[in-house]
């Protein structure tokens, strides 16, 4: 039996081979990743203008198809997340989040996470498994949809409802490097999603190596999760630490810019309560990042069940803030959004630990989708 391709993760090489495989021309691919990505659609027998021999082997030899939809919750400020079923119990999430001049979504790339911060729910559950590149591009595929990307109306009049991309989700994007750059690929094509490299971020624990095989395979926003200012700290709280540094992560982050698109590296930094959140640490920081152009995204520690931790209070943030933008280091703090449904950073798929749960929770979404049909 020939393997069916889910044509969600191939890339514009990866389509035009597969599409050169079944004796068709390059320009061929090109129309079918148009149809795909930007139209949303996944009936080959509705791509039109493709020759229905062509759309025969399509449909005997490949699909489109996101990971299935166990849950869609809206949060009271618009954001939307979405719990995909990806096999075997585990289940990833995608998050939505609207504001006045770009629509940003939230992507996974791993089921899980081996890097077990200290302060993230994904970590302590643990590493499922590498996401593959159809599973990542099928987060924002099927968001796309859900948002009403493919009507042509919206597209007539030039509204994007996603115009951000950024691999915040669960996982260690550079712990899955290649299915992560097939997708950051397929984000940035023109005949598919057509992002700037600037609005694609990647946020990493730091992978030293993976930074510098980014820089020089597909360079986007990179941001980096520092959380603390000294080797003794960031051990604790992020034990890749232990095998690359803050003194190689710094260094990683300066190649890093010489062919960024932005001129700066975000550096994301979780306020924990009397942990890495005083004046000492501000001043540490600002020695830490003398020689990185960089802005700081403090982000307050979102609590979830057991975790030990404490969000630092409001004006404590404010105040490491204030330390940081008074050395002139533009500095934002991450407004909470989404907690009512879970969907912060860092608490995304707390439930998949309850395996269980989501088993009971997909048969149903499947008896509910077989009674719809039979209807
Ligand atoms: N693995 C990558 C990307 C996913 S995590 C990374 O670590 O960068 C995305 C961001 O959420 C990271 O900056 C991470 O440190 C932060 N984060 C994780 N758990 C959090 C929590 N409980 N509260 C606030 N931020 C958290
Ligand atoms: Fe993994 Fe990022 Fe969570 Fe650390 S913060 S455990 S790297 S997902």
């Amino acid at each position: 039996m020939t393997e069916i391709v889910n044509l969600l993760g191939l890339d514009a090489d990866g389509l035009a081979r597969r599409c050169a495989d079944w004796g068709q021309k390059p320009f061929r691919a090109r129309q079918l990743m148009r149809w795909i990505h930007q139209r949303g659609e996944h009936d080959f027998d509705a791509m039109s203008d493709l020759a229905r021999d062509f759309r025969e082997v399509l449909g005997r030899c490949a699909r489109v198809a996101a990971p299935p939809v166990v849950a869609d919750h809206v949060s009271a400020d618009g954001t939307r997340k979405w719990l995909l079923d990806v096999g075997a119990g585990n289940a990833i999430e995608a998050v939505f989040i609207p504001e006045v001049d770009r629509g940003t979504l939230c992507i996974s790339t791993q089921a899980g996470c081996a890097v077990n911060c200290l302060f993230c729910s994904t970590g302590k559950q643990g590493f499922s498994r590498n996401l593959e590149a159809h599973e990542i591009v099928g987060q924002l595929w099927h968001a796309n949809r859900a948002l009403g990307a493919g009507d042509p109306a919206q597209r007539a009049r030039g509204e994007r409802p996603i115009s951000n991309v950024v691999f915040m989700g669960m996982g260690e994007p550079l712990q899955n490097y290649a299915a992560t750059l097939a997708a950051l690929r397929i984000l940035l094509d023109d005949n598919a999603y057509g992002l700037s490299r600037r609005r694609v971020t990647v946020s990493t624990s730091g992978v030293v190596p993976m930074i510098d095989r980014l820089r020089d395979d597909c360079p986007v926003a990179l941001a980096v999760s520092l959380h603390a200012p000294d080797d003794a700290l960031r051990d604790q709280l992020v034990p890749l630490n232990r095998k690359y540094p803050l003194s190689e992560l710094m260094a990683a982050c300066r190649r890093y810019l010489e062919r960024a698109p932005r001129d700066f590296i975000t550096f994301e930094y979780v306020m924990l309560d009397g942990v890495n959140d005083s004046d000492r640490h501000a001043e540490q920081l600002l020695a830490l990042v003398r020689d990185v152009p960089c802005k700081f995204n403090l982000i307050p520690f979102n609590a979830f069940p057991n975790s030990g931790l404490r969000r630092s209070p409001a004006d404590r943030i404010r105040r490491f803030a204030q330390r940081l933008a008074d050395a002139g280091i533009v500095t934002t703090t991450r407004r909470t959004r989404g907690g009512d449904i879970d969907a912060a950073c860092g608490q995304l798929a707390g439930e998949v630990r309850d395996r269980t749960r989501l088993e009971e929770r997909t048969a149903r979404v499947a008896r509910a989708g077989e009674a719809a049909e039979a209807r």
